[in-house]
């Protein structure tokens, strides 16, 4: 058993993933003007964004594209199993921002992949002790429950009721309501938010309603004061 270590800002945090790092992860099963887009539709694209997002070595990356090589079947197994644990991930983010129970089988995928993480120890330091990870499974397993591990963490300690999914029918991504009144709508105002207003606008010009108070106004909440009666 070896003890690797990523370079990073903080040692005592070498590969931690924030709730952003998970949701950009179960953005990648994205839509794209509301049809479905695989951000990462090979092990490769998979393990580069992993190494991208330091939840796997480079050496543990190499490993497994060696792997697929000598054996495609395998790589394929693997990809469909990254994509298993995504879509588990997704289905527990989507029963907690639609306030409902999880499928069962989801739940039991993602626990499975949970129980893959890495072991911390404490290791002695020059001026005290640290905190190290040793790698007990595959590094794929590794990054899948490192992924996972922000979501818990936030149903924990955090603020699970700002987990959102955009309103937009066309994106539905995942993602962490910051607003002050906790009632964002859309990932962003800048899209998904102005999408919306513009197609307001648009059924209102359309529907010729030239006496009427105007477009609907959206807070910086991105929350629309008056309702889209067309
Ligand atoms: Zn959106």
């Amino acid at each position: 058993m070896t003890t690797n270590r990523l370079p990073t800002t903080d040692p005592n945090h070498a590969h931690d993933v924030s709730l952003e790092g998970t949701f950009d992860f179960l953005n990648t099963d994205d839509l794209e003007n509301g049809f479905p887009v695989d951000r990462l539709p090979t092990l490769d694209t998979a393990l580069a964004w992993f190494v991208e997002r330091g939840v796997i070595h480079y050496e543990g990356a190499e490993r497994w594209r060696k792997q697929a090589s000598a054996s495609p079947s395998a790589g394929a197994d693997e990809l469909a199993r990254i994509q298993r644990v995504r879509g588990a991930l997704r289905e527990v983010a989507n029963s907690i921002a639609e306030e409902r129970a999880p499928d069962p089988a989801a739940l039991d995928i993602v626990n499975q992949a949970l129980h893959a993480r890495q072991v911390i120890e404490l290791i002695p330091a020059w001026d005290g002790v640290n905190v190290d990870h040793r790698h007990v499974g595959d590094p794929i397993d590794d990054a899948l429950a490192r992924l996972a591990d922000p979501l818990v963490r936030e149903l924990t300690g955090g603020h699970p009721e700002r987990i959102r999914i955009c309103d937009n029918d066309r994106c539905r991504w995942v993602f962490y309501d910051t607003s002050r009144t906790g009632r964002r709508r859309w990932c962003s105002m800048a899209t998904c938010g102005n999408q919306a207003k513009a197609a307001r606008h648009r059924a209102r010009a359309k529907a010729g309603d030239a006496g009427s108070a105007g477009v609907g106004q959206a807070d910086d909440a991105g929350q629309p004061t008056q309702a889209a009666a067309n």
